[in-house]
């Protein structure tokens, strides 16, 4: 029996993840077969146990639907414990396990892809979404000099400081707060692009030779990309490697080996922009 997995969230037909875990499996001699499931924004619940009575073995899920993967399960990884959301299920007998695999998957594109030391550096999170919940755990495992959250409704980002207080140097704030201050490194991780928007940048936003991060992905420079090269960030680059680095740590967890992501973010990267 060839074992099925799949990504579920709402919107989902853009999603790649299936173009990658099939390069993954190839990649690694396995047999399985990943599609894309679309939920109702109030079925995701439902989404999983048909999944699942399918004989689906494990589901990374997406916007907006992190959180509520957390609160299906019936247990986490610490790393999903702390952020509160999941993006890797896996369905075993004795249950859901969520795992979350953002965060690593955001500090390998950094430091290993592209070579960026997240220690002393001033860091802004924009966002308070599932995304931002399940990487701040492991920004500040690398010892940033602070981080600050910045999001539209602050109260979230507020819970999130008060969540993360305990792992390092954090605070949170609206956008307008923002406007005096400078970064040295700025990942957005608002779903923002979806609705070809981006944050609000300030105009010191960016600090000399600073780094913008979008999680979002595009053939072309993202808005958010576009907007930080107009601010003076110096370096602006999209989610694609975190992409295929959460993947790759999901796949890792599912199949019990780590495929080698150069090749894989490579072809997807030609795919893109071919
Ligand atoms: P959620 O729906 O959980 O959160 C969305 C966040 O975006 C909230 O903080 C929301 O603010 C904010 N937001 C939405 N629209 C705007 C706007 N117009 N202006 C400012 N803020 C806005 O989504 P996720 O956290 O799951 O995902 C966020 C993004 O990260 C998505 O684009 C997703 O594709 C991307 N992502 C990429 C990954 C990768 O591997 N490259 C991995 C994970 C996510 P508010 O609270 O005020 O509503």
């Amino acid at each position: 029996m060839t074992d099925h997995y799949a990504v579920i969230g709402n919107p989902i037909a853009h999603s790649r993840s299936p173009a990658i875990h099939a390069a993954f499996a190839r990649q690694t001699g396995q047999t399985l077969i990943y599609e894309r499931l679309l939920a109702p924004l109030d079925g995701f619940g439902a989404t999983v146990a048909q999944f699942r009575a399918s004989g689906g073995r494990g589901a990374n899920v997406t916007v907006p639907f992190k959180q509520v993967a957390w609160q299906l399960a019936d247990r986490a990884t610490p790393r999903a414990q702390l952020a509160q959301a999941a993006n890797t299920l896996s369905f075993t007998p004795d249950g859901i396990l969520a795992d979350n695999t953002d965060g690593g998957g955001l500090i390998n594109d950094l430091q290993r892809n592209l070579g960026y030391r997240l220690a002393g550096k001033r860091l802004l999170l924009m966002g308070a979404g599932g995304a931002a919940r399940g990487v701040i755990a492991a920004l500040l495992a690398e010892n940033p000099l602070y981080l600050i959250i910045a999001n539209r409704t602050v109260e979230r980002a507020l819970e999130l400081r008060r969540q993360f207080a305990h792992l390092g140097i954090i605070e949170a704030c609206d956008y307008r707060t923002l406007d005096h201050l400078s970064f040295d490194c700025v990942i957005n991780a608002t779903s923002a692009s979806l609705n070809h928007e981006t944050p609000p940048m300030p105009d010191k936003l960016f600090a000399p030779a600073s780094l913008a991060y979008d999680m979002m992905y595009a053939s072309q420079p993202t808005p958010f990309m576009r907007d930080a090269t107009q601010h003076g960030a110096v370096r602006c680059v999209d989610g694609l490697g975190m992409l295929v680095e959460q993947a790759a740590l999901s796949f890792a967890l599912w199949r019990g080996i780590s495929p080698d992501t150069q090749p894989v973010l490579n072809e997807l990267r030609a795919s893109l922009t071919s």
